[in-house]
């Protein structure tokens, strides 16, 4: 007969973190192959902002959201028409998106919102991008948030974006996603010739106006033309899509990598691709929103309408630092509560201040191939769960909204209510780096507000790395928070 086993001391006294394989149940991790393959869907169709926009603004639609734009053209405020379990959203300039379910408490009570962002670092077109040398064409870019230039070489890369013709026609552009089609790159110096180059600085072997994209090199056929390669590229472009070189100078073209999510490792308990910073807290933010007053397959009854109203912000531009009116310091958040609210300036105020809000985004995994930047006690694991982080910044805590200790208990509490496996996180060692989030715009407002998500391998390279199992507890840990908080 086996002997009942004694309870250490430490067991209770330690604050051990486990392993949430080592966990979950056999229903569980098939809902983790399931959030896991709806996410690498998400990622391979929603590359850029404006993507990523077009299939919520469509999966908001579909599941019963109305655009509270055409709500308010109405007589009546909107306020006035809302009524708990109802679910309206606002696309902000096709490139941000705030969507609620309206709760059964008043809003002057506060809302709950998670916060993530949809944007990811790349290579942006400038706006004169095209030229010819030495008969290939090439494409001139600005890189568009923290990168190391030399990951964006001799990768194949796909072209997305928007051409707005004077008239206010939107001329969509994606090349490089779809079986057959062509990609694009930037070249890299060969090993036998780089000597010079391999002796420079990380930040100095490819610099920032090098990041030149390979587009062609067929001339076109009449010699008496000039810049022939450059002109058989635009002639290709305007049979395409109408537009001359003058329509770059107003385009918004971006270049992301051209490769798709995949499964990582012989137990595919990884997904790696681009733009997981902060798609992998996009994704599960919006899908907890979605799961509250769900319609059901008789596409009846609404369900779990949430006790305050449920608000999930996706933001643009956290990678250049927020600014722009698509960036989180803009009014956008605030203008859409406004409108939920119909009170004055004041009470809206007042209601932003008893609210709370997750800062849904991504922490560093701890990476044994870089053990030193990391404090091993603090950093965050791939496999423990979603990550609680109270605060960010850089050097003596510079810019981090640190959440206060009320606030990081009452989330803690909620995730152990919920069953949901959590591990704290701090951004690297001491004064090796940093760096910030959306946090501290909303706790400007008085919003209790703490950064939360998935930790990432390789975060703002062109193949970032998650872990399934930290997916799911984050979506299930976002669904806990807009129920419970
Ligand atoms: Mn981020
Ligand atoms: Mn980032």
């Amino acid at each position: 007969m086996a002997k009942a086993k004694k309870e250490k001391l430490s067991d209770k006294l330690f604050y051990k973190q486990k392993n949430c394989w080592d966990e979950i149940n056999k229903k569980a991790e098939k809902e983790v192959e399931e959030i896991a393959s709806s996410y690498k869907k998400f990622l391979d169709t929603g590359k850029t902002e404006r993507e990523c926009i077009d299939v919520i603004c469509d999966l908001l639609e579909k599941n019963g959201f109305k655009n509270i734009d055409n709500i308010s053209i109405d007589q009546e405020p909107v306020h006035k028409i809302l009524k708990p379990g109802m679910k309206v959203y606002q696309n902000i300039r096709c490139k941000s998106v705030i969507a609620a379910v309206i709760g059964k408490k008043p809003a002057a009570e506060g809302f709950n919102i998670l916060g993530a962002h949809i944007d990811s670092p790349r290579l942006d077109l400038k706006q004169k991008p095209l030229y010819e040398d030495s008969e290939l064409a090439l494409f001139d870019t600005h890189y568009y948030g923290g990168i190391k230039k030399y990951q964006w070489t001799t990768i194949p890369l796909s072209m997305h974006g928007v051409f707005i013709n004077e008239a206010g026609k939107k001329t969509t552009v994606k090349i490089g996603e779809d079986p057959g089609d062509p990609v694009f790159t930037v070249t890299d110096l060969l090993p036998h010739l780089a000597k010079d180059q391999m002796d420079k600085k990380a930040a100095m072997v490819v610099e920032g106006e090098d990041l030149d994209i390979l587009a062609g090199s067929r001339p076109y056929a009449d010699k008496d033309e000039k810049d022939r390669v450059k002109l058989y590229v635009l002639d290709l472009l305007n049979r395409k899509y109408g537009i001359t070189e003058k329509d770059f100078t107003s385009a918004e073209i971006e270049f992301v990598p051209a490769f798709k999510a995949s499964d990582v490792g012989f137990d595919r308990s990884l997904i790696g691709a681009y733009g997981q910073d902060d798609r992998c807290c996009a994704w599960p933010a919006i899908q907890a929103l979605l799961s509250l007053a769900r319609i059901d397959a008789k596409n009846a009854e609404v369900k779990s309408i949430p006790a305050k109203t449920a608000v999930c912000y996706l933001s643009d531009k956290e990678e250049t630092g927020s600014a722009g009116n698509t960036g989180a310091r803009s009014l956008n958040m605030q203008n859409f509560l406004g409108l939920l609210h119909g009170g004055t300036e004041a009470d809206l105020r007042l209601s932003l201040s008893r609210s709370s809000m997750l800062s849904a985004d991504v922490n560093a995994a701890f990476d044994p191939t870089y053990q030193g930047v990391f404090d091993k006690k603090n950093a965050p694991y791939i496999g423990r769960g979603i990550v609680l982080e109270k605060y960010t910044g850089s050097g003596g805590k510079y810019g981090a909204s640190d959440a206060n200790a009320e606030y990081c208990a009452k989330i803690q509490a909620i995730m152990n209510r919920n069953k949901v496996q959590w591990q704290c996180g701090e951004l690297g060692r001491v004064d090796k780096g940093g760096g910030g989030t959306i946090a501290l715009y909303a706790a400007n407002l008085g919003i209790d507000v703490l950064d939360c998500g998935v930790p990432v391998l390789s975060m703002h390279s062109p193949f970032e790395v998650i872990s399934k199992v930290d997916l799911y507890m984050t979506y299930r840990g976002y669904i806990a928070f807009l129920k419970d908080a």
